[in-house]
């Protein structure tokens, strides 16, 4: 297990880039070869008494760990790939050339278009099958015009079960990276998406969330039984002044709790900017929306670490179909100011 961690040695590329399946695949094939090769050799020595073949696969053994160790230490991924496709390009080409393409060996060089369009993309890829293709259809049309008949061999049963089980296990990994790519970026873009819409400090959303919000509200037939309300919290710089800005943020926080656990769930919250918060809800009409923000400011459920209750003032409109955003917005932005105006902790309707 030790030594198939060392063998896949982490680079630093980031995980999913196409960068860190290719070194993956570089990796499995550097692995097989120098596995297969040795086999090889011994078979071609003891068992066919074939020197000069045992001595090539021996070369290969070699070549392969040369390859290996060159990877290792300079973590040139686009090299190594170039140098592994063309490799076992020629190796494919001379076995399909020296078998004279008989026997089905001519299944053998399929694998080659998934091993290279993965490792080299679209044209180093196209370019290293086509010389390959090509070369089969050669092998054909010489096999076509020597008209020696075929017949069918155990070899070429082997060829064909062996050849199909590479391509599967080619299939098999390119499927996996595709998906495993896929999951990543859903996984990324759900993030993103939610980094996008909500406030960061306070995880209600944002003001650019809300407005789009509002406007697909305002487009229903519905849309006249909604309110819309704009809270500030009253005298915030005090509590800033007073406790510093990070207990202002906790502050903050406590509020947006306050008003999640106070609202219903077809409400919507955003937070405006700064102290300021927007509410949109949903099948509640202003007088409505009136009475229930009093109660919250009665209840005094939002206390600062100095015991104050942290209060508000409201604006809130009754919304219209079809009513620009803004124009709700600054509706009861003026209600909101005169609140203030009034003497603060009071919710007032826009006339
Ligand atoms: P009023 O009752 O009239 O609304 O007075 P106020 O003090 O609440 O309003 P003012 O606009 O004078 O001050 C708002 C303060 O809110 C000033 C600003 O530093 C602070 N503030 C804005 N955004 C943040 C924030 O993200 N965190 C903290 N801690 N403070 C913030
Ligand atoms: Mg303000
Ligand atoms: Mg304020």
């Amino acid at each position: 297990m030790y030594g198939l961690r060392w063998w896949y040695k982490e680079y630093s590329h980031a995980q999913f880039s196409e960068d860190y399946w290719r070194i993956k695949l570089i990796q499995h094939t550097l692995l097989l070869s120098c596995l297969v090769f040795p086999i090889l050799s011994t078979i071609n020595a003891f068992g066919f008494k074939n020197v000069q073949l045992a001595l090539m696969d021996f070369f290969g053994f070699l070549l392969t760990l040369a390859i290996y160790f060159a990877f290792r230490k300079s973590g040139n991924v686009k090299f190594t790939a170039w140098l592994i496709s063309i490799a076992v390009t020629a190796v494919m080409l001379y076995f399909l050339i020296s078998v004279e393409g008989r026997a089905y060996s001519l299944v053998w060089a399929t694998i080659i278009l998934p091993f290279t369009f993965f490792l080299l993309g679209r044209r180093g890829g196209a370019a290293l099958s086509s010389i390959t293709l090509c070369v089969c259809i050669y092998l054909v049309s010489e096999q076509a015009s020597s008209g020696i008949p075929i017949t069918i061999s155990t070899g070429a049963i082997l060829n064909v079960t062996e050849a199909a089980i590479v391509q599967l296990l080619l299939f098999r990994f390119y499927e996996g990276t595709r998906q495993k790519a896929f999951d990543q970026l859903r996984a990324e873009h759900k993030v993103s998406k939610e980094l996008s819409e909500t406030d960061h400090l306070t995880g209600v959303y944002n003001r650019a969330k809300f407005l789009s919000l509002v406007k697909t509200a305002m487009a229903t037939n519905n849309a006249g039984n909604h309110s819309l309300a704009i809270l500030d919290i009253d005298d915030f710089k005090k509590i800033n002044d007073e406790l510093g800005h990070n207990e202002g943020d906790n502050v903050l926080k406590a509020f947006t709790r306050m008003l999640r656990e106070s609202t219903r769930e077809d409400d919507i919250i955003a937070r405006w900017g700064g102290e300021e918060f927007v509410l949109l809800l949903q099948n509640v009409s202003a007088v409505q929306a009136k009475a229930r923000l009093n109660e919250l400011l009665a209840m005094n459920q939002c206390i600062t670490p100095l015991n104050t209750p942290v209060l508000f003032s409201a604006g809130i409109v009754q919304c219209k179909r079809g009513e620009v955003t803004d124009e709700l917005i600054r509706v009861a932005d003026e209600a909101l100011y005169q609140a203030k105006h009034d003497g603060k902790a009071r919710a007032y309707i826009a006339t």
